[in-house]
C-alpha cells in the first residue's frame, strides 16, 4: 500500500455533491481559515466479516451536531441526510475499512470575526489509515506529561469537537515529538490529568479502570463510551474520577482510547515504566473484545456497526453525469 493515505481517494462530498478530490478547494479568505470556525469528527469504518460498516456512525453525528450547537452553526443537513452522504462518500471512493472525517465550517463572505452571517459549508472526506501512533502501537508507546494545559472550560468548551481546539492539541503534540514521545498528555486547568492530544486516557489500578470524568476538560470520546460500555460486560469496574497526575506513575496499566488510535497501550509515561512495560492483561482483554466486535467477529450486542449501504440512486445519477 502506498504512504499517502489519500491515494485512491476520488471523491470528497461537499456542500451535497461529489467533487473530484482535485476540486474539492475554498477561498482562501474562509472564515475557519482565519478564526478557527470548523466543528468535525473522525469516524471509521471497518471491513468487518459481514461487509464494511461505519462504528457507532449515529453517535459521531450527534457529536457533530452538538459541537455545532455550542457555535450556533446551522447545519443545512439534516441526520439522515448526512447518513446517506457518509455511505455515498465511502461508496463512490469504493472503499472498505476506511478513515471518515466530516468537517462543518464557515465560508467566504465578509472580514471580521462575526461568524453568523457566514454560509455553513459541509465536507465530508474518506481515506485509508492505519496505526495512528506508528505499527507496533499495539506493544505499547511511550509518552510524556505536557507542560502545555488543556483549556480552561470556560475558554473552549472541550465538548464540543472545534479545529480551533487542535492548536492547544498540537502544542501538545509537537513538544512531545520534539522530546522524543509518542504522545503527550495534557493536565487540565487544575492540575488533574485530562487527555492526550487526541485521545482519552485510561488507567488500570488494583483491576479498576479509572478514566477522567467530563469535568476534566475531555472530548466525550465515543471510544472512550465503548471501553466502558465493554469493561462492564466484562464485570470490570470503573470509575470516571479526578485522576492526579501521580497516579500516571504508580498504576498497574494505561491505554488511550479514539477512533485514529482505537485501544493503545501506554508502556511508559515520563520515562517511568507503566506495570511491566507491556499491555496489561484489563488492557488485552478490552482490546480481544473491542477488535472482536469492529472485525465482526464477537456478536455486534450493542448495535454498533452500520453496514455501509451502497450510493444511493440520487447521487449515483449525478456521477455519472460528472463522469460522462
Ligand atoms: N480526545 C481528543 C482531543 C480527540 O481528538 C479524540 C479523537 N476524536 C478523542 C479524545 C477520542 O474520541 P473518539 O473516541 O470519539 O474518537
Amino acid at each position: 500500500m502506498s504512504n499517502n493515505p489519500f491515494a485512491g481517494v476520488r471523491y470528497i462530498w461537499m456542500n451535497g455533491e461529489l467533487r473530484d478530490f482535485e476540486n474539492a478547494k475554498v477561498h482562501v479568505l474562509t472564515h475557519a481559515l482565519h478564526y478557527g470556525s470548523g466543528l468535525f469528527e473522525g469516524i471509521r469504518c471497518y471491513d468487518t466479516r459481514q461487509g464494511p460498516a461505519v462504528l457507532r456512525l449515529q453517535e459521531h453525528l450527534k457529536r457533530l451536531e452538538n459541537s455545532c450547537k455550542v457555535y450556533r452553526m446551522e447545519i443545512p443537513y439534516d441526520r439522515a441526510q448526512l447518513t446517506e452522504a457518509v455511505f455515498d462518500t465511502i461508496g463512490s471512493n469504493e472503499m472498505r475499512a476506511c478513515y471518515i472525517r466530516p468537517l462543518i465550517f464557515r465560508g467566504f463572505g465578509l472580514p471580521g470575526i462575526n461568524p453568523l452571517p457566514l454560509p455553513v459549508e459541509v465536507v465530508i472526506a474518506v481515506w485509508a489509515w492505519g496505526k495512528y501512533l506508528g505499527d507496533a502501537a499495539d506493544q505499547g508507546v511511550d509518552v510524556c506529561v505536557s507542560s502545555w494545559r488543556r483549556s480552561a472550560p470556560q475558554s473552549s468548551p472541550a465538548v464540543a469537537k472545534a479545529t480551533a481546539n487542535y492548536l492547544n492539541s498540537q502544542l501538545v503534540k509537537m513538544e512531545a515529538i520534539a522530546n522524543g514521545y509518542a504522545e503527550g498528555i495534557a493536565l487540565d486547568i487544575h492540575g488533574s490529568v485530562s487527555e492526550g492530544s487526541g485521545e482519552n486516557l485510561f488507567l488500570v489500578q488494583d483491576g479498576v479502570l479509572v478514566t477522567p470524568p467530563m469535568g476534566s476538560s475531555i472530548l466525550p470520546g465515543i471510544t472512550r463510551d465503548a471501553v466502558i460500555t465493554l469493561a462492564r460486560d466484562l464485570g470490570i469496574a470503573v470509575r470516571e474520577d479526578i485522576v492526579p497526575r501521580g497516579l500516571l506513575y504508580t498504576c498497574d496499566e494505561m491505554f488511550f482510547t479514539g477512533t485514529a488510535v482505537e485501544i493503545t497501550p501506554i508502556r511508559s509515561v515520563d520515562r517511568v515504566t507503566v506495570g511491566a512495560g507491556k499491555p496489561g492483561p484489563i488492557t488485552k482483554r478490552l482490546m480481544a473484545e473491542f477488535h472482536g466486535i469492529v472485525k465482526g467477529e464477537i456478536p455486534d450486542r450493542h448495535g454498533w456497526l452500520s453496514p455501509v449501504q451502497p450510493v444511493s440512486a440520487g447521487m449515483s445519477e449525478k456521477l455519472e453525469k460528472v463522469e460522462a
